[in-house]
């Protein structure tokens, strides 16, 4: 997206009211759109009092152009390089309880889920009612 003013681009994001107070408010746009002045953007978002939800913002749309945050737009493709991927849950694997519990009924998912109602047993506690499932 290009954006000529960045003051007019804030004002208008009301998914971002935190950008209203930003330091940048009372410089000159263009010197976050300019290469040659990225150094002097980057040190008025130094003493900008929302300075991570600005990155955060950036980050968050894929902002390409412009100083944000502190960050040039070749900078915040580094973080979301670096960025962990988003965690996937194991799933779980035939011959748990957990397995059994998602609705497998295979002999080891059965064999899991019957010793493990033995261990509790064995151990004299009585599950609730809702815990106990038939093998
Ligand atoms: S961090 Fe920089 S670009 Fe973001 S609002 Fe503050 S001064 Fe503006
Ligand atoms: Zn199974």
């Amino acid at each position: 997206m290009r954006t000529d003013s960045l003051n007019e681009l804030i004002f208008t994001l009301p998914a971002s009211p935190d950008l209203r107070r930003g330091a940048c408010l009372v410089v000159d746009p263009d010197l976050f759109f300019n290469p040659n002045t990225e150094h002097a953007a980057k040190q008025v978002c130094l003493r900008c009092p929302v300075r991570g939800a600005c990155l955060d913002y950036a980050l968050g749309c894929g902002e390409k152009h412009g100083v944000w945050g502190g960050t040039t737009e070749a900078e915040r493709l580094e973080l979301l390089r670096q960025r962990p991927p988003v965690r996937r849950r194991h799933p779980a694997e035939c011959g748990s309880r957990s397995r059994y519990l998602t609705g497998c009924r295979c002999e080891e998912c059965r064999e899991a889920n019957r010793q493990y109602n033995v261990r509790r047993r064995v151990n004299g506690y009585r599950p609730p009612v809702k815990d106990l499932v038939e093998a």
